[in-house]
């Protein structure tokens, strides 16, 4: 069998993941790592995997078979995407939702003209949530769908208390509110505020003498990130940080409330949760899945951008539609 040659684009914490994750896939191998940065700076979590500028990826069109782009998507994705698009197949987490359409059609012009496939907004939100509600929407067309994030640390937030002056470190959980849970999965259909849904809970070091008070007010009045929730801020040590606050952990919940009958009597529950204990390798994962179907239906003569939701099940998996049958079905 003809292993499938994947290349890492942006080697953060997605990079690393997607390193990791396809080590447990045995249908895939790793052909390099590219960045920006001087690749004999750059130590890999396997120590076994050759590092490349973003420039050699160009002469490697036939070495590679899907490109991973682990960039961030507020400002590397929008560039690299539609680039490496003319080049290679590609699958990305590209996570800013607002900006999705107009992403989807930059990759879609240049994935066209290449005759390559380019998945965009794989992950798990968006990703696996986004499939999820369109299962449970397109079964349930009566009802309500809402979405709940964590508890888990959101990058986002964190990186918006850091920016903050006085600030050494800080991490920011987002944690859903129970009682808002409950009346959903009771069918109460709900109208929920922002604040109604989430509240936020930060963990700060700041620096010494700065005035912390001062950092409590700019934080809860941030807009667009807390200035809309109810939150908590912890002045801690950097230790206690270390210590306390590892890793990257996120998650959440779908709920779909439907009703069926004549007289719409009957409800019905769908829930789709997430726990995780590393957000990007879990995103990484997902990834890594969909590396697999951009191949395959590339190779059955497939092109352009697709979404998660463009996708059947069937192409993720490395069974083949004859042990699908017999395993799954
Ligand atoms: P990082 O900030 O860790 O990495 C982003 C880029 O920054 C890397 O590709 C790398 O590029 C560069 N970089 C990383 N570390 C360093 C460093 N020490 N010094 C200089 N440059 C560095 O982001 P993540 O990997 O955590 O996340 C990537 C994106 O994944 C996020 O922006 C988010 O949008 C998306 N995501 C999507 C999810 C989903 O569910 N859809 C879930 C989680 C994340 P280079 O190697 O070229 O320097």
């Amino acid at each position: 069998m003809n292993k499938i040659r994947i290349g890492i684009v942006g080697y953060g914490n997605l990079g690393k993941s997607v390193e990791l994750g396809i080590r447990q896939n045995e249908d895939m191998e790793l052909v390099g790592i590219f960045t920006r940065r001087n690749p004999s700076t750059i130590e890999t979590v396997t120590r076994a995997v050759a590092v490349y500028t973003m420039d050699e990826a160009k002469k490697m069109t036939e070495q590679i078979d899907v490109m991973v782009l682990c960039g961030g998507s507020m400002s590397d994705l929008p560039f690299q995407g539609p680039e490496f698009a003319s080049l290679f197949n590609t699958v990305d987490g590209y996570d800013n939702h607002a900006q999705i359409p107009d992403y989807f059609s930059a990759m879609n012009e240049n994935a066209l003209e290449a005759q390559k496939i380019c998945i965009i907004a794989g992950g798990w939100d968006p990703g696996m949530f986004s499939i999820n509600r369109l299962y449970a929407e397109a079964i349930l067309p009566e009802g309500n769908t809402y979405t709940f994030w964590g508890k888990g640390v959101s990058q986002g937030h964190s990186d918006a208390i850091r920016r903050i002056k006085g600030v050494m470190k800080g991490k920011q959980y987002t944690i859903p509110i129970e009682n808002a849970i409950e009346a959903v999965r009771r069918g109460d259909r709900p109208e929920l505020s922002t604040r109604e849904k989430h509240h936020r809970v930060c963990f700060v070091v700041a620096e010494e003498g700065t005035d912390k008070e001062q950092i409590e007010h700019e934080i809860k009045t941030m807009p667009n990130y807390f200035a809309d929730y109810d939150t908590e801020i912890h002045f801690i040590t950097e230790e206690e940080l270390e210590k306390n606050h590892p890793g990257l952990p996120h998650g959440g919940l779908i709920i779909r409330h439907g009703r069926t009958g004549l007289h719409e009597e009957h409800n019905h529950v769908i829930e789709y949760q997430l726990a995780l204990d590393s957000n990007p390798d879990f995103t990484a994962n997902v990834l890594v899945a969909f590396a697999r179907a951009a191949h395959r239906l590339n190779q059955e003569g497939v092109a352009g951008a697709k979404t998660v939701v463009d996708i059947a099940p069937a192409y993720l998996s490395s069974k083949s539609a004859e042990e699908l049958r017999k395993s799954i079905i």
